[in-house]
């Protein structure tokens, strides 16, 4: 009989050893909540995202001599942010579609990042197809059910202008195809989709039919979404495992949070004997 049978404690037990020694490194894709973070900018017709600002209320001075605090405000899509199924009009009415309503075993999953990057440093509106995510399967196997998929662009290595890349027709950077989108979501059933760009969809989004295909699918389905994701160049394209629960706003589209992957350093802990 295994020990994982007798003590419930060991899986755990052997989780939080392997985090305390580093076998398990913990691997941060958040970017930092700034004011200077670019937020996505729609026609000016739309409504904004608001960027986050913060405000002192004290700081070890007559406001409160022996604290420091602030307040601060954003945007439910500022920064490193969580989508929910409610944020698109094609998961308006599903069950259980906000932040605090979906199930938060659903934060959790295996990662498979699909390296685009070589494609998105050569062409600004990369398009990530369903053949080559059916490429990135015969080199790695195939996508897992309820995973994360993340695409990664090194997009998050750009600075100010060059990150949303608005030029006189609107914003260029890489994204998902509606087909790819249909073909994780339909054929692979993945949890969520992740990008380093403002939003899951090509800069250029709006021009596929349906619009803002990742949006519309992925939301349509109850998935989820992440994005103005970091560091995806230190994960392996599979084998990470990902935590990502959004703030607990209520009827909430979407929230900044901090996403972290476990990347195991060495085989996993035997406990057959
Ligand atoms: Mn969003």
């Amino acid at each position: 009989m295994s020990k994982i049978d007798n003590d419930p404690g060991a899986v755990l037990g052997a989780f939080a050893a392997a985090i305390g020694s580093g076998d398990v490194k913990v691997v941060d894709l958040t970017h930092t909540l700034d004011p200077d973070f670019p937020v996505i900018v729609l026609p000016p017709e739309f409504g904004q995202c608001a960027r986050f600002r913060m405000e002192e209320i004290s700081a070890y001075d007559h406001r409160g001599p022996a604290w420091k605090w602030r307040n601060f405000t954003c945007g439910e899509h500022t920064g490193t942010h969580f989508d929910a199924p409610a944020h698109w009009i094609s998961g308006r009415d599903l069950p259980n579609n906000s932040v605090d309503e979906i199930s938060p075993s659903r934060f959790f999953g295996p990662i498979q990042v699909i390296d685009c990057s070589e494609g998105a440093a050569e062409d600004e509106d990369f398009e990530l197809t369903p053949a080559l995510i059916e490429a990135w399967e015969d080199e790695h196997g195939e996508i897992l059910p309820s995973s994360w998929v993340l695409m990664r662009t090194d997009w998050s290595k750009r600075n100010g202008a060059a990150y949303l890349n608005m030029l006189e027709d609107g914003p260029h950077s890489p994204g998902p195809t509606p087909e790819a989108v249909q073909f994780l979501v339909d054929k692979r059933n993945i949890r969520g989709f992740g990008t380093e760009t403002v939003g899951p969809d090509a800069g250029q989004g709006a021009h596929y039919s349906p619009p803002y295909p990742a949006h519309y699918y992925l939301h349509g389905a109850g998935r989820l979404g992440l994005q103005c994701l970091t560091n995806l160049d230190r994960l392996p394209p599979r084998g990470a495992f990902l935590i990502a629960p959004p703030l607990k706003i209520k009827n909430g589209t979407g929230s900044p949070l901090r996403v972290l992957a476990l990347v195991a350093q060495v085989a996993a802990p035997h406990y057959a004997e």
